[in-house]
């Protein structure tokens, strides 16, 4: 089962969107398992404080080193298989064939970071990995961690109906994905192809291909440089 372990200091954003729809019936069903970790129940001092003042100045404050290594210390253990992420504007931008290597590991620990980010000693001596889900500044880690595992979850065995609608999407094949019609066949004077009623599944085949195609040349001109095929 993959086990998903996040420390945030927002424990009541989760599960969020995970508890809902296909993650959250896979929760349910024990496809995956979530625990979510209060970062500032790893406070010392009397006013439970979690960050404090960047040294050398300047806006905001930083997340302490010292409060998040305990809280990570007391969840995991040195041992635990899965890798430690922590969700940043500055990380390794999140692909699918990232999400696929998750999916297909024991889990994730996952650190939501809050404020202007987190002391850079803690990032080094835990060995958390950054990621990013875009080049956007959030303000906070949570709706990152909850894309990261949406993305994850649904790839998990038996959490999609049909496993096979999870392969053939757009990045899984190297391409965007062609469009999709259903019923009425006629809409507000707009008919569906007409291939796609014909029932060639061959020409079916090779015009989705085409249309594929043509829209990642179209809109994705970094992704079209790159495709295998
Ligand atoms: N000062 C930082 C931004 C801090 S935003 C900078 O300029 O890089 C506060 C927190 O939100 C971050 O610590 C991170 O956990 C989260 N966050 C913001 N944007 C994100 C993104 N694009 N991807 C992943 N996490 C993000």
């Amino acid at each position: 089962m993959f086990k998903a372990s996040v420390f945030t200091l927002y424990p009541d954003m989760f599960p969020g969107t995970l508890g809902m729809a296909l993650a959250g019936k896979g929760l349910a069903d024990g496809a995956w398992s979530l625990d979510v970790h209060n970062i500032r129940d790893a406070a010392t001092d009397k006013h439970r404080s979690v960050d404090d003042t960047p040294a050398g100045g300047g806006a905001g404050m930083v997340l302490r080193a010292d409060v998040l290594a305990r809280s990570l210390d007391t969840h995991l253990a040195a041992d635990d298989p899965w890798p430690k992420l922590l969700m940043s504007p500055r990380g390794t931008p999140l692909t699918q064939t990232m999400v696929r290597d998750l999916a297909s590991g024991p889990g994730a620990a996952i650190v939501c970071g809050r404020f202007e980010g987190v002391d850079e000693r803690v990032i080094e001596a835990r060995g958390l990995r950054e990621v990013s889900i875009g080049d956007y500044v959030l303000s906070g880690g949570e709706v990152a961690a909850q894309v990261l595992l949406d993305a994850v979850v649904r790839l998990l065995p038996g959490v999609m109906g049909n496993d096979a609608s999870g392969t053939q999407e757009s990045f899984e094949t190297g391409l965007l994905e062609h469009p999709h019609f259903t019923r009425p066949v006629e809409w507000e004077g707009r008919q569906i192809p007409e291939i796609l009623r014909s029932g060639d599944h061959k020409r079916i085949e090779a015009w989705r291909r085409a249309q594929a195609e043509a829209l990642t040349r179209a809109r994705r001109p970094d992704i079209w440089a790159k495709r295998d095929a």
